[in-house]
């Protein structure tokens, strides 16, 4: 069988063609990378959703019975709609030493690095194994995962490191914060305006909860607990969306809002969902259901990241941090999938090409010299991979 060999700028080129939005199938993209892997005599698991249009990918390179260390990205890629893209954003462009296209550095720029580096990484045996880890839906709240890194941390052998390739500028990045999303449904009861005290207004006790949410926003910024290491440097809870009511003159019966909390490590998101909760149960829903015993408040989980924090002291820290030739480690605001990895038990940390400021953008582009940058990390975890035990 022929064998496919691209420069990770290459690779870069391949991987953007796909247009992998996260609304779309991820498939095309999955079944090269599975093709690719095949070539070289790597065998790889698919992953699928309940949908089956889109699957993570987990692959072995190396011995499978050593603890290996896994390098994982996402493969969806935000929207362009809306965007004034200067050229076409599915095809590579380069221009003055940078790379535009929707994906290049969030994030399949280290994904396309790490596939570049296949043949070397058959070329002469692994001490130590490469786990490839792609997933799927991480624009839409870190979706897939969950399933991936649940069936990663489950080998026989867990793997000892997981490096998430976020745009980081290619600095090790130990910690950020966690989301967790929630919707929440206002079941009232409805009459003519005129007759508002013998109904249930949704509206007006999704308020009464979206300001109770507010009141403890206000609580975490004045009396924390605290952490300097982020900005900002405490928990933050929002309401992104509400809707409710039909006319003003209809008492509305159905409400419904979407609450954020983007909690520090220290706090627990699970616990701040619970207070929200026992409010709206037993401050509010007694009184709408004098009324009507039907009315009331539910709850449905939506998109969670765990906060990620791993210890400074922590020996992969140390590797990565040697690997990257950056002078310290940082933590940053936005989450990633290392809070999922880590969760599953696998040191995580996350560290990539590109700066999280091109990402989301039209005419997003990864530098040139950050993709070798990366290539110097790959090559020096590779010599390490293959002396180490
Ligand atoms: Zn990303």
């Amino acid at each position: 069988m022929t064998r496919t060999v691209l420069s990770s700028q290459e690779m870069l080129a391949k991987l953007v063609g796909f247009d992998t939005t996260s609304v779309k199938s991820n498939l095309e993209l999955i079944h090269w990378v599975q093709n690719y892997l095949e070539e070289y005599g790597v065998k790889s698991t698919l992953i699928h959703d309940e949908t089956k249009n889109k699957a993570n990918l987990h692959a072995i390179v190396g011995p499978e019975d050593k603890p290996g260390v896994v390098l994982s990205g996402h493969t969806d890629v935000v929207p362009t709609e809306g965007q004034e893209w200067e050229s076409d954003p599915y095809t590579l462009r380069e221009h003055d030493g940078l790379l535009y296209a929707r994906g290049t550095c969030d994030m399949k720029g280290f994904i396309a690095v790490a596939l570049s580096k296949l043949p070397k990484m058959v070329e002469k045996p692994l001490a130590v194994p490469v786990h490839f880890a792609l997933s799927y839906d991480e624009e839409l709240g870190c979706l897939g995962a969950h399933s991936l890194a649940d069936h990663v941390a489950q080998m026989p052998v867990k793997p000892k490191l997981c490096v998430v390739g976020e745009p980081t500028l290619m600095k090790p990045i130990t910690g950020h914060k966690g989301i967790c999303d929630f919707d929440c449904t206002v079941h009232g009861r409805e009459s003519h305006s005129s007759l508002a005290p013998y109904a249930v207004n949704a509206v007006e006790y999704g308020a009464e909860l979206v300001a109770h949410i507010k009141s403890i926003a206000r609580r975490m910024q004045s009396e924390g607990p605290f952490n300097k290491q982020f900005d900002p440097p405490f928990t933050t809870l929002h309401v992104g969306v509400m809707k409710g009511g039909t006319a003003l003159n209809i008492v509305p019966q159905h409400c419904e809002f979407s609450f954020e909390i983007r909690n520090i490590p220290e706090v627990s998101a699970d616990d701040l969902v619970e207070e929200i909760r026992q409010y709206a149960f037993k401050a509010l829903e007694p009184r709408m259901k004098d009324v009507d015993p039907k009315t009331g408040f539910t709850f449905k989980p939506a998109a969670r990241v765990q906060a990620f924090d791993i210890a400074n002291d922590n020996p992969m820290v140390d590797l990565v941090l040697s690997l990257s030739g950056a002078n310290g480690t940082e933590k940053v605001s936005f989450a990633t999938e290392a809070g999922i990895f880590q969760h599953a038990g696998i040191p995580t940390v996350v560290c990539g090409p590109g700066s999280i400021a091109q990402a989301h953008k039209p005419n997003e582009f990864v530098a040139s010299e950050q993709l070798l940058k990366c290539e110097n990390f790959m090559d020096r975890l590779l010599e390490k991979l293959r002396t180490a035990g």
